[in-house]
């Protein structure tokens, strides 16, 4: 039953990804590539202060790259740099272990890839560019 849920949420947004679009006047911007499953995004933010005022991602891959995408930018839009980093990590610790951490929110229905290795990579593919996008600056200048 809750299995179910959870795929439903992976199919929902694997099928109708939230802001998937370009994002104008983005201040950090990270690029992501699995080779294992050939899943490619783009992610962009516009950080203004410590606030994450808007995320958006292009891109294709599998379904559960682009519910993982998706998600993220349901998760993070609105929330602090610090927050978003923090989350990613701890997203990522809950994929390689079989604990359950608090306050994943609905990100806990990508938690059911764990169980296959290879899947791990297209869920984590959005976090490590978001990470990557905030914390080592590959920011887009914007005039
Ligand atoms: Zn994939």
């Amino acid at each position: 039953m809750l299995d179910d849920l959870y795929q439903e949420t992976i199919l929902d947004h694997g099928r109708k990804p939230r802001n998937h679009r370009k994002l104008p006047n983005a201040t950090h911007r990270a690029e992501g590539y699995n080779p294992l499953c050939g899943d490619r995004l783009v992610l962009e933010l516009r950080v203004e202060g410590e606030r994450i005022e808007d995320v958006a991602f292009e891109g294709c891959g599998c379904a559960i790259s682009q519910a993982s995408a998706s998600l993220l930018t349901t998760e993070v839009k609105g929330t602090t740099t610090a927050l978003a980093v923090a989350l990613s990590q701890r997203f990522r610790a809950a994929l390689t272990t079989d604990e359950t951490p608090e306050g994943l929110g609905e990100l806990e229905c990508l938690l059911g890839v764990r169980n296959y290795a290879n899947r791990v990579k297209c869920a984590t593919l959005a976090w490590h560019a978001l990470t990557s996008a905030l914390e080592t600056g590959s920011t887009v200048t914007s005039e």
